[in-house]
């Protein structure tokens, strides 16, 4: 028993050391990924009840090798822990601003917003916010066409802390949405003090909508709460025309999700969306 149980402990750590070493290699490759410009934005589109785009969200891809095309799941929970989700973090919105101003040169995408993603540990920098103030007098992009998205986790660490940096950005004109609402805990009580502009239904919710009755319920509840505080509301994961449907006759009237569009590299919307 003895000895089975040091063979365990032997195994244990070589698996621990796997993983280390795994982990490390990841973080190798993230570096240099972004040393070679191997990230690429894809973009989903957003739209309002005519169907008409509104917006995109940006949506991180690592081209790691030309048919090798790396979803964020993989790599972001790597770069969020080992510090690289910064550096990432900002050539995201970098690349997103730089999109915004050929938009802003056309009349018939300059209206069009384009959300970003901001991970927890990124926006609990104290840098943040002006990082992004920066990127955006750097480019010139139109601050009232960026909008933030952020997670419960981010804004929960320090609330206080968190309604600053959302107050000064949202001087500048940005606009924020609250990614993946509902999933966590205690949204209802804190979401009346952070002064965001959006809530973001989670595709949890919306996959089971017309058919089970507590995703129904919580559905419901989110959009009659929003509507009273006056929060902006957008569904994502909309995926079929009975969960439209169920929404619109809630009162959501922005939508994401593969009914529209899935996420696409920029020509392809540009194709699909602006085709003159
Ligand atoms: P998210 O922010 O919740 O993004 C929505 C995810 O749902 C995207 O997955 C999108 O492709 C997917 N999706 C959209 N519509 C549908 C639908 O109708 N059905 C289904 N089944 N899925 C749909 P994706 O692109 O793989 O991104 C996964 C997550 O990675 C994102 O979740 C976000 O948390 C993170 N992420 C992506 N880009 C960035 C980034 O630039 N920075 C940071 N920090 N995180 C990012
Ligand atoms: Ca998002
Ligand atoms: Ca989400
Ligand atoms: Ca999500």
């Amino acid at each position: 028993a003895k000895l089975n149980g040091r063979n365990n402990i032997q195994c244990f750590d070589a698996s621990i050391q796997r993983q280390l070493s795994q982990r490390s290699e990841i973080e190798n490759a993230l570096k240099h990924a972004l040393q070679q410009q191997e990230f690429r934005l894809f973009y989903q589109p957003q739209v309002d009840e005519q169907g008409r785009i509104f917006g995109v969200e940006a949506l991180l891809r690592w081209q790691k090798t030309p048919d090798e095309l790396i979803p964020p799941d993989l790599f972001i929970p790597v770069a969020e822990e080992s510090g690289l989700i910064t550096e990432i973090g900002l050539w995201v919105l970098k690349q997103a601003c730089q999109q915004l101003v050929i938009w802003q040169r056309s009349s018939l995408t300059q209206d069009i917003s384009i959300s970003v993603n901001v991970s927890a540990r990124q926006f609990l920098r104290s840098k943040f916010a002006d990082e992004v103030l920066s990127v955006l007098s750097e480019t010139g992009a139109r601050a009232d066409r960026l909008k933030l998205e952020l997670t419960e986790s981010a804004v929960l660490q320090d609330v206080e802390a968190s309604k600053q940096k959302i107050l000064q950005l949202k001087a500048a004109g940005l606009t924020f949405s609250l990614d993946d609402f509902g999933t966590g805990y205690s949204s209802l009580s804190y979401l009346k003090q952070l002064p965001v502009d959006q809530v973001k239904i989670d595709r949890s919710f919306v996959k089971d909508v017309t058919e089970d009755e507590g995703d129904s319920a919580i559905v419901q509840a989110i959009l009659a709460m929003c509507n009273t505080l006056a929060i902006e509301t957008i569904a994502e994961g909309v995926e079929t025309q009975a969960q439209l449907e169920f929404l619109q006759q809630h009162d959501c009237c922005r939508f994401q999700g593969y009914l529209f569009g899935r996420p696409v590299p920029m020509n392809e919307l540009m194709d699909r969306f602006f085709k003159v």
